[in-house]
Protein backbone atom coordinates (compact mmCIF):
# COMPACT_ATOMS: atom_id res chain seq x y z
CA UNK A 1 0.00 0.00 0.00
CA UNK A 2 1.53 3.49 -0.77
CA UNK A 3 1.98 6.37 1.38
CA UNK A 4 2.56 9.52 0.65
CA UNK A 5 4.74 11.52 2.94
CA UNK A 6 3.90 15.41 2.41
CA UNK A 7 6.78 18.16 3.32
CA UNK A 8 6.34 22.07 3.75
CA UNK A 9 6.03 22.38 -0.25
CA UNK A 10 3.03 19.97 -1.10
CA UNK A 11 0.68 21.43 2.02
CA UNK A 12 1.79 24.85 0.31
CA UNK A 13 0.82 24.25 -3.25
CA UNK A 14 -2.66 22.51 -2.43
CA UNK A 15 -1.96 18.89 -2.44
CA UNK A 16 -4.89 16.94 -0.95
CA UNK A 17 -4.23 13.37 -1.98
CA UNK A 18 -7.73 10.94 -2.41
CA UNK A 19 -6.20 7.42 -3.09
CA UNK A 20 -3.24 7.29 -1.34
CA UNK A 21 -2.83 7.24 2.70
CA UNK A 22 -0.99 10.81 3.62
CA UNK A 23 1.55 11.39 6.52
CA UNK A 24 3.27 14.86 7.24
CA UNK A 25 5.37 14.92 10.60
CA UNK A 26 5.05 17.62 13.56
CA UNK A 27 7.83 19.61 12.30
CA UNK A 28 6.21 20.32 8.82
CA UNK A 29 2.92 21.22 10.99
CA UNK A 30 5.10 23.90 12.85
CA UNK A 31 6.88 25.26 9.50
CA UNK A 32 3.35 26.10 7.90
CA UNK A 33 2.49 29.88 8.68
CA UNK A 34 -0.58 30.31 6.78
CA UNK A 35 -3.64 30.18 8.90
CA UNK A 36 -5.70 28.52 5.83
CA UNK A 37 -3.15 26.24 4.88
CA UNK A 38 -3.15 25.14 8.55
CA UNK A 39 -6.79 24.61 8.64
CA UNK A 40 -6.97 22.57 5.29
CA UNK A 41 -4.36 20.21 7.05
CA UNK A 42 -5.97 20.42 10.40
CA UNK A 43 -9.28 19.43 8.43
CA UNK A 44 -7.33 16.30 6.04
CA UNK A 45 -6.46 15.34 9.54
CA UNK A 46 -9.59 15.14 11.12
CA UNK A 47 -11.40 13.15 8.08
CA UNK A 48 -8.49 10.58 8.49
CA UNK A 49 -6.69 11.80 5.19
CA UNK A 50 -3.43 12.67 6.72
CA UNK A 51 -1.53 11.35 9.75
CA UNK A 52 0.78 13.24 11.85
CA UNK A 53 3.39 11.26 12.70
CA UNK A 54 6.74 11.90 14.47
CA UNK A 55 9.28 9.16 13.60
CA UNK A 56 11.13 7.53 16.31
CA UNK A 57 14.75 8.47 17.26
CA UNK A 58 16.00 5.16 15.88
CA UNK A 59 14.81 5.77 12.35
CA UNK A 60 16.27 9.98 12.76
CA UNK A 61 20.04 7.63 13.86
CA UNK A 62 19.89 5.91 10.56
CA UNK A 63 18.97 9.42 8.40
CA UNK A 64 21.53 11.02 10.42
CA UNK A 65 24.70 8.53 9.76
CA UNK A 66 23.67 8.60 6.26
CA UNK A 67 23.06 12.03 5.77
CA UNK A 68 26.42 12.37 7.07
CA UNK A 69 28.12 9.71 4.54
CA UNK A 70 26.53 11.43 1.50
CA UNK A 71 27.58 15.03 2.71
CA UNK A 72 23.87 15.88 2.89
CA UNK A 73 23.88 16.32 6.79
CA UNK A 74 23.77 19.81 6.63
CA UNK A 75 21.55 20.88 3.38
CA UNK A 76 19.00 19.30 5.27
CA UNK A 77 16.94 20.51 7.79
CA UNK A 78 15.35 19.11 10.79
CA UNK A 79 12.02 18.63 9.21
CA UNK A 80 14.05 16.70 5.97
CA UNK A 81 15.22 14.31 8.32
CA UNK A 82 12.40 13.77 9.96
CA UNK A 83 10.18 13.52 6.73
CA UNK A 84 13.20 11.16 5.92
CA UNK A 85 12.68 9.05 9.02
CA UNK A 86 9.62 8.33 8.78
CA UNK A 87 9.94 7.20 5.50
CA UNK A 88 12.07 4.36 6.63
CA UNK A 89 9.80 3.49 9.59
CA UNK A 90 6.62 3.57 7.40
CA UNK A 91 8.62 1.07 5.11
CA UNK A 92 9.35 -1.03 8.25
CA UNK A 93 5.45 -0.80 9.43
CA UNK A 94 5.03 -2.67 5.37
CA UNK A 95 3.77 0.51 3.75
CA UNK A 96 5.51 1.58 0.60
CA UNK A 97 6.36 4.96 1.22
CA UNK A 98 6.41 7.97 -1.70
CA UNK A 99 8.13 10.90 -0.06
CA UNK A 100 7.02 14.10 -1.91
CA UNK A 101 9.22 16.96 -1.77
CA UNK A 102 10.73 19.35 -4.48
CA UNK A 103 14.31 19.72 -1.89
CA UNK A 104 17.00 18.25 -4.37
CA UNK A 105 18.78 17.10 -1.09
CA UNK A 106 15.22 15.14 0.19
CA UNK A 107 15.50 13.81 -2.80
CA UNK A 108 18.88 12.67 -3.53
CA UNK A 109 18.58 11.25 0.41
CA UNK A 110 15.37 9.20 -0.47
CA UNK A 111 17.21 7.97 -2.84
CA UNK A 112 20.20 6.84 -1.09
CA UNK A 113 18.23 4.99 1.60
CA UNK A 114 16.16 3.51 -1.06
CA UNK A 115 13.06 5.20 -0.67
CA UNK A 116 10.71 6.25 -3.55
CA UNK A 117 10.46 10.29 -4.12
CA UNK A 118 8.62 12.65 -6.30
CA UNK A 119 8.41 16.28 -6.85
CA UNK A 120 5.82 18.82 -7.16
CA UNK A 121 7.10 20.77 -9.98
CA UNK A 122 6.58 17.73 -12.00
CA UNK A 123 4.53 18.21 -14.90
CA UNK A 124 0.80 16.28 -14.73
CA UNK A 125 1.81 15.61 -10.64
CA UNK A 126 -0.66 18.29 -9.48
CA UNK A 127 -3.55 18.15 -11.56
CA UNK A 128 -5.41 15.84 -12.87
CA UNK A 129 -7.64 16.56 -16.09
CA UNK A 130 -10.91 15.36 -17.19
CA UNK A 131 -11.00 15.72 -21.02
CA UNK A 132 -14.28 17.10 -22.79
CA UNK A 133 -14.54 16.25 -26.65
CA UNK A 134 -15.82 19.21 -28.48
CA UNK A 135 -16.28 19.69 -32.82
CA UNK A 136 -14.47 22.81 -33.85
CA UNK A 137 -17.31 23.18 -36.48
CA UNK A 138 -20.57 22.84 -34.51
CA UNK A 139 -19.13 23.57 -31.07
CA UNK A 140 -21.45 20.57 -29.78
CA UNK A 141 -19.40 19.06 -26.63
CA UNK A 142 -19.36 14.99 -26.55
CA UNK A 143 -19.10 12.98 -23.54
CA UNK A 144 -18.28 9.94 -25.04
CA UNK A 145 -15.66 9.22 -27.31
CA UNK A 146 -17.09 9.40 -31.42
CA UNK A 147 -16.00 7.00 -34.11
CA UNK A 148 -13.11 7.79 -35.93
CA UNK A 149 -13.05 10.64 -34.03
CA UNK A 150 -14.73 12.96 -36.01
CA UNK A 151 -18.40 15.12 -35.12
CA UNK A 152 -21.63 12.80 -35.83
CA UNK A 153 -23.50 15.95 -36.86
CA UNK A 154 -20.85 18.14 -39.04
CA UNK A 155 -17.67 15.66 -39.69
CA UNK A 156 -15.11 17.89 -38.37
CA UNK A 157 -12.38 16.20 -36.70
CA UNK A 158 -13.22 16.49 -32.93
CA UNK A 159 -11.03 18.29 -30.06
CA UNK A 160 -10.32 17.88 -26.22
CA UNK A 161 -9.83 20.38 -23.61
CA UNK A 162 -9.68 20.00 -20.10
CA UNK A 163 -13.22 20.46 -18.79
CA UNK A 164 -11.93 19.99 -14.54
CA UNK A 165 -9.13 19.96 -13.05
CA UNK A 166 -8.55 18.10 -9.34
CA UNK A 167 -6.13 18.24 -7.00
CA UNK A 168 -4.31 14.74 -6.66
CA UNK A 169 -1.48 13.42 -7.00
CA UNK A 170 0.38 10.89 -9.88
CA UNK A 171 0.31 7.69 -8.44
CA UNK A 172 4.08 6.29 -8.17
CA UNK A 173 4.61 3.00 -10.04
CA UNK A 174 1.68 2.26 -11.13
ZN1 LIG B 1 -19.77 19.31 -35.45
Amino acid sequence: MYALILDSSAFIQGLDPQNEAAYTVPLVVEELRDGFIVARLRSMESTGRLKVVEPEESYLGIVEDESLRMGESQALSATDKQVLALGLQLRDNALEPIIVSDDYSVQNMADALGLGYKGLATPGIKRRFTWTLYCPGCRREFAEPQPDDVCPICGTGLKRRPSRKRGVTRRVGV
